[in-house]
């Protein structure tokens, strides 16, 4: 098991890379932090707008959770639709169902006007019961979306199973057509191609250490000198550090961990997923699971909620894709690697300004089509045109009572979230 993403081994990238040692502008109209989706989606939507733009990334681009994650695609978020209904009612859940449609039909596009060479599939999602009594969950799930909000999806009774998934472990399911995968890294590098052609700088391997305030903008200064921004844009997600203390407040990064098989050979790939869906479970610490263009089973889950090294995580995830896949017990991993998703206390993403600053951030686990949409919103929210999104009108992120940046509580998390679902 080599430590290494694997969606940056599998073919060369042929996108359009930022220039290296390119010399800092004195000034620009918007500074970006973080070179991922969201840093990205938001400068190229600012340079096609025609402001000058850089975005400043500590490592290269892709190197977060945006070029390392599951390559899933779906509608949703983590606290999702009926959580929504729960919390602000009818009218606004509606609204924010719309926009995380919305969000996979931004990826579609971007992929097509772009050109993006990612391997983008609409292959559709199973959602695999991990207990029988869930299929009852994902039946009344499914009525509460036709009725709700006019979506259809198909139940997968327990007989029905193999038809989806060659596992025993699981108990039927529900299919949701409109999700894809896509190769992250390759998806990500072709936005950064997309935000050079726009006009936007890109500074790779440039941290930012101290945001400033100057004058009506800020002064920012990174690991390789100063500039002046009249806004800045904080899109570091799971990586969130002491740049920006308010926001590490707000959030809490977590590890999810991902392994990516040998190539199994069309028969067994198939035989694991036969319509070569994405899919996840129904588990809170739950699996995710995907078949690359070359028939490696990538198979991801928080292998535990406390720190963990990849090797470690790669022995753990084996033992359990086993666990529901015995055919694959003869199969070895080759690649191991980990990556940190941004939690917020109420589980929903949120975007907007917090002491000055533009942020977009906490997509909870849920965030390649939601990162690159919300990005392009907020490009437009700081160009000064009137926004009219559900999701920037969810409160400010929210403080968690107690927490100073250190996430003291993860490991009674793991043992809540172990507990629960042995329990449900
Ligand atoms: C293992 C894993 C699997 C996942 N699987 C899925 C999935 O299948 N489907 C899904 O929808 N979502 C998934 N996600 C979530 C999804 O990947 C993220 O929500 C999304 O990529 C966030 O994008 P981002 O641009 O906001 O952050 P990131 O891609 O994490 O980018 C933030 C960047 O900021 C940089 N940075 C931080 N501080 C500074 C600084 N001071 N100066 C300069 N740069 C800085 C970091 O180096 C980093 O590259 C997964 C996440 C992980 C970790």
């Amino acid at each position: 098991m080599i430590e290494q993403v694997f969606w940056q081994a599998e073919r060369e990238c042929e996108a359009e890379e930022p220039p290296a040692d390119a010399p800092l502008p004195e000034a620009v109209d918007v500074a970006v932090i973080g070179g991922g989706l969201t840093g990205l989606s938001a400068a190229r939507t600012l340079a096609s707008g025609g402001a000058s733009v850089a975005v400043f990334e500590t490592n290269t681009v892709g190197w977060g959770a945006s070029g390392r994650n599951g390559g899933q695609v779906s509608v949703g978020g983590k606290r999702g639709p009926d959580g929504w209904t729960k919390q602000y009612g009818k009218e606004t859940a509606a609204r924010l169902f719309k926009a995380a449609k919305d969000s996979v039909t931004f990826v579609d596009d971007l992929v097509k006007d772009e050109n993006i060479d990612c391997g983008w599939t609409l292959c559709g999602k199973y959602a695999a019961c991990s207990k029988a009594e869930h299929f009852g969950h994902l039946a009344d799930w499914q009525k509460y979306l036709a009725e709700t909000f006019d979506y259809k999806v198909e139940l997968v009774s327990p007989v029905r199973q193999r038809d989806e998934l060659g596992s025993d472990a699981y108990h039927g399911g529900m299919v949701d057509e409109f999700a894809g995968m896509l190769n992250p890294y390759l998806f990500t590098r072709g936005l950064a191609a997309a935000a050079l052609k726009a006009g936007a700088q890109i500074f790779e391997r440039t941290e930012v250490l101290a945001l400033t305030p100057a004058g009506s903008g800020w002064t920012v200064t990174t690991s390789h000198g100063s500039l002046t921004a009249s806004d800045v844009f904080v899109a570091t997600n799971g990586y969130t550090g002491d740049a920006t203390p308010t926001l590490k407040r707000r959030v809490v990064s977590v590890g999810s961990h991902i392994i990516a098989t040998e190539p199994l050979g069309e028969e067994l790939a198939l035989s694991v997923l036969p319509k070569r869906r994405i899919c996840y479970d129904t588990k809170k610490m739950l699996f995710y699971f995907v078949l690359s263009a070359d028939d490696r089973l990538v198979f991801g889950g928080r292998a535990a909620w406390r720190p963990l090294t990849a090797q470690r995580s790669g022995k753990i995830l084996r033992k359990r894709m086993v666990e529901y896949f015995p055919q694959l017990a003869g199969t070895k991993v080759e690649y191991t690697w980990h990556g940190q998703v941004c939690m917020t206390l109420d589980f929903d993403p949120h975007l907007g300004k917090i002491d000055g600053l533009y942020y977009s951030m906490g997509y909870c686990g849920h965030g390649v089509a939601l990162s690159a949409y919300l990005g392009d919103v907020m490009g437009r929210v700081i160009a000064g045109k009137p926004e009219d999104n559900a999701f920037l009108q969810l409160k400010p992120l929210p403080r968690i009572p107690g927490y100073t940046g250190n996430p003291w509580f993860l490991p009674a998390a793991d043992v809540y979230y172990r507990t629960y679902d042995r329990l449900k």
